[in-house]
């Protein structure tokens, strides 16, 4: 089923993985007559950054020998809000389409800015900035893809003839620090980050309400001049002893 056509973003898409170039200086081919040499050796495109290679997702941790690395990152947790409601009210096609188009959205968006889609978990979405790819401006990266997609989520629910429903929208939550990028499990083996910045992020994704971009005071300070009407929250959050101060960036 294919209701409308797929959503791209301006990003150009590029012949050899980024990831491989900026770690390794490795041309390792993604794209055109060379890319079927790559694949011979099982490395194809990512389905988290159509610029980099499978290759990339897991084994920059394999190569610093070590399960999972610390880094800088910045994460970005995004999920539609009043799913639940209104799976009851309209049809599965147009909550198919819903779900389809919002995936597309945040992965343009992201990607735009340099970050990879790392999960679709339901109805939300994991994206990490400055990994693989390393970006000094990281977290304004990450700022920037949620402004992006919220304006994009807007247009999309008009597009879909969903207007009318007001508690349907994003609520993303942006923070920054150390978090632990690698494969983790045994059996089923993920590539993914993890730690309390990763925590921190969903929570405050779960507080930031339809519509909102939530972020912390790390975030915040590094944004505040592009954002003078932002408010400040003091959030009490899940699993969390002490309050988070949170920025509605507006
Ligand atoms: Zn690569």
């Amino acid at each position: 089923m294919k209701l409308t056509k797929d959503f791209k973003g301006d990003m150009k898409e590029t012949q050899i993985c980024q990831g491989c170039w900026e770690h390794m200086h490795m041309p390792t081919a993604i794209r055109g007559p060379f890319s079927a040499f790559f694949r011979t050796f099982g490395i194809k495109r990512s389905k988290m950054h159509p610029n980099m290679c499978t290759f990339c997702e897991s084994n920059f941790a394999k190569i610093m020998k070590h399960k999972q690395v610390p880094v800088s990152t910045t994460i970005l947790f995004a999920d539609i809000r009043g799913y639940t409601d209104l799976s009851q009210q309209i049809e599965p096609e147009k909550l198919n389409e819903l779900l389809h188009q919002f995936y597309d959205r945040c992965s343009a968006a992201v990607w735009e800015k340099d970050g990879i889609v790392n999960k679709f978990i339901g109805d939300a979405v994991l994206a990490i900035f400055n990994f693989p790819l390393i970006r000094k401006d990281h977290v304004q990266n990450a700022v920037s893809a949620a402004v992006q997609l919220q304006k994009d989520c807007k247009h999309m629910k008009e597009e879909i003839g969903l207007s009318d429903f007001q508690t349907l929208g994003v609520g993303i939550g942006i923070h920054t620090g150390e978090s632990y990028v690698g494969e983790v499990g045994t059996t089923y083996k993920d590539f993914t980050a993890i730690g309390p910045v990763v925590n921190l992020t969903s929570r405050l994704q779960g507080a930031a309400g339809v519509g909102e971009i939530m972020v912390t005071e790390e975030v915040f300070s590094q944004v505040k001049e592009q954002f003078p009407d932002a408010q400040k929250k003091a959030l009490t959050l899940k699993g969390i002893n002490s309050t988070v101060d949170g920025y509605v960036l507006a």
